[in-house]
């Protein structure tokens, strides 16, 4: 499949799961990368898979850090001549009852899981929009839409994820951005190992499909929306997989 060949696309959280298993699919789509994340031999080692004669090159970058952000996405740009595609996909998570949670937990929770997203935005989308076009894909979840015990703060940063992905799609349209979300139901990641036994027992309870997903499974729907044709006619949409919900 070579569906983004020619497409230049920064990935964040890009050292593990989800974001590695789309750096995957996107080198195997004929994309050239640009991945960031904290874990830099993470990067290395994502990196290191790649198919042979992939375009490549990594940056290790906190995504809360505002100048961080700005320099690594000049450096991504720079590198590659441009950013066609945007992935926000670096997040945290963690399960902390209401009662229990202190100011500087939920701060930081809003800061990885939705600062960063607008960050990343601010400092490619103006350079995609000088370049006549671009894709952003941020990368949501099921909690933000439905809500989860425990999970007040990253509830709230993957709500608001999807409202500034609806809004920027308003906004980024007019000049050929198209800007989605992917809202992924429960997939097997290092991100969900720390959710309590119980949490996990139900949540796949719940699932009409019966087991968590692969971040490969989720990795096909970030090709789409950043493809010609199939992702032309979506923008402020959310798609997810192994959402949990049957469509009415
Ligand atoms: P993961 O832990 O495997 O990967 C997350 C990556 O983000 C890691 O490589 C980590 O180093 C990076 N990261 C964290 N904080 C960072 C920071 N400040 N700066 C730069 N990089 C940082 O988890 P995953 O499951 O692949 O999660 C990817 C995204 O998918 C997250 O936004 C997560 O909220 C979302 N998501 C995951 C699930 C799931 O069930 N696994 C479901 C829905 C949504």
């Amino acid at each position: 499949m070579t569906v983004l060949n020619g497409r230049r696309a920064l990935i964040t959280g890009a050292a593990s799961g989800i974001g590695a298993a789309i750096a995957r699919a996107y080198a195997e789509a004929g994309a050239a990368l640009a991945l960031a994340d904290l874990d830099g031999d993470g990067l290395a080692k994502v990196a290191a898979g790649l198919p042979a004669g992939t375009a490549v090159t990594r940056h290790t970058v906190d995504v809360t850090d505002a100048d961080a952000v700005r320099a690594m996405a000049e450096a991504a740009i720079d590198a590659h001549g441009g950013i066609d595609v945007l992935v926000n996909c670096a997040g945290i998570l963690t399960e902390v009852p209401l009662v229990e949670m202190d100011p500087a937990t939920w701060d930081r929770m809003l800061d990885v899981d939705l600062r960063s997203v607008f960050l990343c935005c601010r400092y490619v989308v103006p350079h995609m929009v000088e370049a006549g076009g671009g894709r952003v894909i941020n990368v949501a979840s099921q909690l933000g839409l439905k809500g989860g015990e425990g999970l007040t703060h990253y509830s709230a940063a993957k709500a608001g994820v999807i409202g500034f992905t609806k809004a920027l799609a308003r906004e980024a349209a007019r000049h050929g951005v198209l800007v989605n979300a992917i809202a992924p139901g429960p997939i097997v990641t290092p991100l969900i190992d720390g959710l309590s036994p119980q949490w996990q027992a139900a949540k796949e309870a719940e699932l009409p499909l019966g087991r968590f997903g692969r971040p490969e499974e989720v990795a096909p729907t970030a090709v789409l929306l950043a493809s010609d044709p199939g992702g032309n006619l979506y923008t402020g949409q959310t798609l997810g997989p192994n959402s949990g919900d049957v469509m009415p």
